[in-house]
C-alpha cells in the first residue's frame, strides 16, 4: 500500500518509523511519503493560511498550495483516495479502517487552523475519490495526530503486519462475532497477583467454556460502556445465553 501525507508539520510523522508501522515500512508492506505543504508556496514567508471570507476568528488554509500538492503527488490519471481528517466528516470506525486497508493508495491531507478551503476538496472530487473523516466528537489542533491514528488502525489490518492474525478477529469491533462488541478483560501470568486471581475458567483448558465466558464478558462490558452498540447486534445472531447476559 502506498501512503502519501501532506502536512505543514512533517516531523509529526516520526513515529511511523517505530514498532509495527516501522516494521511494515521496512518489510515493504507500506510505502510512506511525507510531504511538507510549504514546498508548494511561492512567497517569502511560505504562507499557507489567510483570513476567512465572511469574517470570524482564526485562519483558513489557502487553496493554491493544496492544489499544487495534489497535482504533483497525484498527477492524472493516477488516482489515490484522498482522506481529509475533519471533525465535520463521517465517523472513522473499524469498518472504515478495514475498507481503507483494501485500497492500493491513500493520500492524507492534514488540515490546521480552521481547516482547508472547501474548494480544494470540491476540485479534488472531480479526479479522485475524496472522504472527509472524523475521529470523534472533539476538536484537535490539526490533522496530523488524526492521520497517525488512522494509519495505525489501517496498517495493522494489512497482511503480514501483525504476527498473529487471530488477534485482529478477537478485537473489539472486529467483523464477525465481535462486530458491535467491546472485548472483555484480558489476563496473563502470574495466576495470582496482589491477591487478585485470574478467573478460574481461563485456567480450565475448556475452550468452549472459555469462548462462552469471553462472549458474556464482551456483552457485559458493551452494555456498561457503550449500551448504544447493543442495539446494532444482529438479533438473529444472538442465542438464548446472550439474551440472558
Ligand atoms: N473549524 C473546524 C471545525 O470546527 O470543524 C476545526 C478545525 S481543527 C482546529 C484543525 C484541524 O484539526 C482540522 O482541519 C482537522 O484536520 C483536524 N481535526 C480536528 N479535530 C478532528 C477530528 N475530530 N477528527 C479528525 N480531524 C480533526
Amino acid at each position: 500500500m502506498r501512503l502519501d501525507i501532506v502536512s505543514i508539520f512533517p516531523d509529526y510523522f516520526a513515529p511511523l518509523e517505530l514498532s509495527l508501522l516501522g516494521k511494515a515500512r521496512r518489510a515493504g508492506i507500506m510505502d510512506v511519503h511525507v510531504h511538507d505543504l510549504r514546498q508548494w508556496t511561492h512567497d517569502r514567508h511560505n504562507t499557507v493560511d489567510d483570513t476567512p471570507y465572511g469574517g470570524g476568528p482564526g485562519m483558513v488554509m489557502k487553496p493554491e498550495p493544496w492544489g499544487e500538492a495534489l497535482d504533483t503527488i497525484a498527477p492524472a490519471p493516477a488516482a489515490p483516495r484522498l482522506i481529509v481528517p475533519t471533525p465535520s466528516g463521517r465517523p472513522f470506525t473499524q469498518a472504515t479502517a478495514a475498507r481503507l486497508a483494501a485500497e492500493p493508495w491513500l493520500l492524507f491531507a492534514c488540515g490546521r487552523y480552521e481547516g482547508i478551503d472547501s474548494r480544494v476538496m470540491a476540485e479534488a472530487r472531480t479526479r479522485m475519490p475524496v472522504e472527509e473523516v472524523s475521529l470523534g466528537d472533539f476538536v484537535l489542533a490539526g490533522g496530523e495526530v488524526a492521520v497517525l491514528v488512522m494509519i495505525e488502525a489501517i496498517s495493522r489490518l494489512l497482511p503480514g503486519v501483525l504476527g498473529n492474525t487471530e488477534s485482529v478477529s478477537d478485537d473489539s469491533f472486529a467483523p464477525g462475532a465481535m462486530e458491535s462488541l467491546l472485548e472483555g478483560p484480558v489476563y496473563t501470568k502470574p495466576p495470582v497477583w496482589r491477591d487478585r486471581a485470574v478467573p478460574d475458567i481461563l485456567l480450565s483448558g475448556n475452550h468452549g467454556a472459555i469462548a462462552r465466558w469471553r462472549r458474556d464478558e464482551a456483552l457485559r462490558r458493551t452494555a456498561r460502556h457503550r449500551p448504544e452498540l447493543l442495539a446494532r447486534l444482529d438479533p438473529d445472531a444472538l442465542d438464548k445465553r446472550d439474551r440472558a447476559v
